[in-house]
Formats: C-alpha cells, sequence, structure tokens
C-alpha cells in the first residue's frame, strides 16, 4: 500500500456512510448513480484495500476515473474523509496495471509535458476528431506566452531577458514606490495561460505591470501536473514539480503568482501532499525542499492583490466605459485554494476574487444560485466528454437564471468548459466568458 494511501487509511475509515456528500458531488448529480458518488468511491475503496469484493477492473477504474477532484465532498464531509488523495492512488495503480503504450489521452499528458505548442496542438487536434467531435477548444494560436522571446507587451521595451533567453524580467516603467520596488514577484503560466489562451497570462502581467509591480518570468517553467495526477500518473506530477521549482529557484522572489485556480490548487495543495515527510524514501531530501519552498510562494492573483492591500498598498481602481452585468463563477479549485481570507464586500458571492471586483467601477455582479461545478475537472472532460457535458448543462441553468451579459471566472478548465457553449446548448447565442484580471486589466 503506498504511503499517502496510508495517511489516508484513517480518513475512508472515518466514513459513516450519511450521504451528506451526495448532493455537492457533480459526478453523482449527472448520474444519480452510486456508483459515481464519493461514498460509493469510498466503499469500493475500502473493499479493494481490505480485499473483501472481487471487482472487475473496468468497473472499478469507471468510478475512480469519473471523479472531477474537484474537493467539493471533503469540504462538507463531517469526518474528514478525503476522497481525492484516495481516488488519485487507486488511479495510479490502474496507470501501472494498463502500462499504456498509446492514447490519445497519454499524446495530450506528454504535449503539456513538453510544454511543445506543435505537440500540444496536435494533442487538441486529434482530441477533437476523436474525443470531442466538436468541442470549441482553439487550436494554439500564434505564439506561447512563454518560450519565446516576443512577450507582447506594451511595456516590451522594458523587458530585459538574459543572453540565453532561459527567462524575461518584465520591468514597469514607473516603479518609484519602494514599498512596491522591494517586492520581488515571478509568474507562473501554467499550460493552457501558456499555449491556448496567452492572452490571460499577458493581461495578468499587464495588470501588475500597471500596478507598478515588475515579474520575472522563467521560460524553463511547464504545466503544474494537475491533469497528470488526475489521470494517475504521479511520476510525471511529480517531475514537473521538480521542474517548476528548480525553474523559480535562482531568483529571490518573494511571492510567484498565477492566474489559474487549478495551478494554485495543485501547487498549494497536491505539491506539499506528494513531496510531504512521509514521502522522503521516494525523494531526495533537496529536491523536496525545493519544491516545498515552491509551493509556499505559490499564490493564487487576488490572493497576492490581498496581501499587497494587507501592507497598506492599494491597487489601482478600475472603470468600465459603460455598466456590464456579471457573474462569477467560483472554480471548485479557487475554492480551496489555499491561506484565503475573503475581503470583499461581495464575499458572499464570489469569495477570493472579491476584492477586485470591488476595484472596477460599472461591474455589476449578480449572484448564482448554486455556484455549480463547471465539469472540467481536468482530464475528465477530454475522457468523460458525454458526463461532463450534463454537469456543464446544469450549471448554465444557474447562470441564465441570473441573466449576464458577461461569465468570468478565473481558472484555465473553467474556461476551457464554459466556452463549450454552442455544443452544450445549441444556442447561438453564446455569453462570453472571460478571465476576471483580463476585465481589470482593461478597466485601468
Ligand atoms: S459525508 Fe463523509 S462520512 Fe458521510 S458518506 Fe460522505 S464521505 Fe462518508
Ligand atoms: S472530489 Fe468531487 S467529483 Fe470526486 S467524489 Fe468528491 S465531490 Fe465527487
Amino acid at each position: 500500500m503506498e504511503n499517502i494511501l496510508n495517511t489516508s487509511l484513517k480518513s475512508f475509515e472515518n466514513c459513516v456512510k450519511c450521504g451528506k456528500c451526495l448532493p455537492v458531488c457533480p459526478s453523482y448529480n449527472a448520474t444519480f448513480n452510486e456508483f459515481f458518488s464519493p461514498r460509493g468511491r469510498i466503499r469500493l475503496i475500502a473493499s479493494e484495500v481490505k480485499d473483501e469484493l472481487p471487482l472487475r477492473i473496468s468497473k472499478f477504474e469507471q468510478s475512480m476515473s469519473t471523479c472531477l477532484l474537484c474537493g467539493r465532498c471533503a469540504d462538507i464531509c463531517p469526518n474528514g474523509v478525503k476522497t481525492g488523495p484516495l481516488v488519485i492512488e487507486e488511479k495510479n495503480k490502474f496507470n501501472k496495471i494498463k502500462n499504456e503504450r498509446f492514447s490519445i489521452d497519454s499524446f495530450a499528458l506528454n504535449a503539456l509535458k513538453t510544454n511543445n505548442r506543435l505537440m500540444l496542438s496536435s494533442g487538441l487536434r486529434l482530441s477533437n476528431i476523436f474525443k470531442f467531435k466538436n468541442l470549441n477548444i482553439p487550436k494554439p494560436s500564434g505564439r506561447p506566452f512563454i518560450l519565446h522571446k516576443d512577450l507582447r507587451f506594451t511595456a516590451e521595451e522594458n523587458n530585459i531577458a538574459d543572453k540565453n533567453l532561459k527567462s524575461v524580467h518584465i520591468i514597469t516603467e514607473h516603479n518609484t514606490n519602494n514599498a512596491i520596488k522591494n517586492i520581488n514577484v515571478g509568474y507562473f503560466s501554467g499550460c493552457v495561460f501558456n499555449s491556448i489562451y496567452p492572452e490571460i497570462s499577458k493581461s495578468t502581467i499587464s495588470a501588475l505591470n500597471k500596478n507598478n509591480i515588475s515579474v520575472f518570468v522563467p521560460f524553463s517553467q511547464s504545466c503544474c501536473g494537475l491533469p497528470h495526477i488526475s489521470s494517475g500518473d504521479i511520476a510525471s506530477f511529480k517531475e514537473l514539480a521538480l521542474n517548476n521549482a528548480l525553474s523559480f529557484k535562482e531568483k529571490k522572489l518573494e511571492y510567484i503568482i498565477t492566474s489559474c485556480a487549478s495551478c494554485s490548487f495543485s501547487i498549494n495543495k497536491l505539491y506539499p501532499l506528494y513531496f510531504s515527510a512521509e514521502e522522503k524514501n521516494k525523494t531526495k531530501e533537496n529536491e523536496r525542499t525545493e519544491v516545498l519552498n515552491f509551493s509556499k510562494k505559490l499564490v493564487d492573483i487576488w490572493e497576492f492583490f490581498s496581501i499587497l492591500k494587507k501592507k497598506g498598498i492599494n491597487i489601482k481602481q478600475g472603470a468600465l466605459n459603460k455598466e456590464l452585468d456579471a457573474v462569477f463563477h467560483i472554480p471548485c479549485h479557487l475554492k480551496n485554494s489555499a491561506n484565503f481570507i475573503p475581503i470583499s464586500k461581495n464575499e458572499n458571492l464570489i469569495g477570493e476574487a472579491g476584492s477586485i471586483i470591488d476595484n472596477i467601477n460599472g461591474l455589476n455582479l449578480k449572484p448564482l444560485k448554486h455556484n455549480y461545478c463547471c465539469g472540467n475537472g481536468g482530464m475528465f472532460n477530454m475522457r468523460h466528454y458525454t458526463m461532463s457535458k450534463d454537469i456543464t448543462k446544469r450549471k448554465f441553468g444557474e447562470i441564465h437564471d441570473a441573466s449576464p451579459e458577461v461569465i468570468l471566472t478565473s481558472c484555465s478548465g473553467c474556461m476551457l468548459s464554459l466556452k463549450d457553449q454552442k455544443n452544450i446548448e445549441n444556442s447561438k447565442n453564446e455569453i462570453p466568458v472571460k478571465h476576471l484580471i483580463e476585465l481589470y486589466d482593461e478597466s485601468i
């Protein structure tokens, strides 16, 4: 039995089968089948670990692979049962048994690992043809955000790239505020905001620059590894974690910022778990230290703005040209992000991103009744597109109830699912989907 599973053993033995987790689980709500519920998964895992039930591997795998790792069940469980890490361990076991030679999924995962735009583009095209049929994923266009000298910023002339083009330090022109000058920050893009929606990375740094914050961007950074671990490939996940930690090591950075909720979940929550003291025998001590240091410095963009506020540094107030009605979809992984205390007058509506909403004049936020999951779940929507679509459809139900002009969110995975409206709804009138940082950047 694996170490993490050992740690969680107590956790699954704590399940009293009360069923409180069922109403919050997206896969259960899409099927109303216990087999796809947290309680059902815990029951299956317990049986497998205790060798009680002769299980068909394919059935068992179906139950585990349809878990989106959204964390909603752990949030509500009165007994502290953590389904996510247990499911990951089970997926890892299947990976070893299957010893998969080639599949579209493994091709896409490898593409994410290399950060190679051509491979990523081919992976998505293949997925489009064989998996999603018409999924509205844009093919990576133009140049990726990192891996190229040209980062396409307005403050371009101020970019300082190292001689070998391994990193760039984007320095803002008006860096006169000493309090800000002394804050050294890096930017972690993540694979989707590098290759598919590079404009989000660009907007994030642009918004930081407009607030007089210079940003260090190493080109060797890669995917955070969430798609890999959610597919049970723990080895690749750990390889990517170490690569990312080493990429940011040379500069003495206080904070490393990301604008993707899934990346912050992976780095803040999963890196410490898989590089914990209990994993000592599997990882070199110095590598463990590097990854844990990196994890501690990683903050979501909203958390970073709230840190500035606590330091007495106010970010710029933005204003829209005209009033805009919007909803904010809270990504499951943003809700589970580390150490964030909402500080907004809108906190009951949108949680962590509240402070920034307060900073955009003209933005009218409308509440979402339930804030359902969007159905993305890392590789889940690639592997189980039909179930994913059903989950997204439910999300659109509550979105339409609020009649927004724009859907805002803060996660690359959520953007992919929410932008798939054509397939979800068969409607010609799509509601635009934006990352909140884009809107903030445009407003200042
Ligand atoms: S809420 Fe917790 S204890 Fe209750 S069934 Fe779900 S996992 Fe078990
Ligand atoms: S992590 Fe999410 S999808 Fe998985 S069992 Fe829990 S609630 Fe369901």
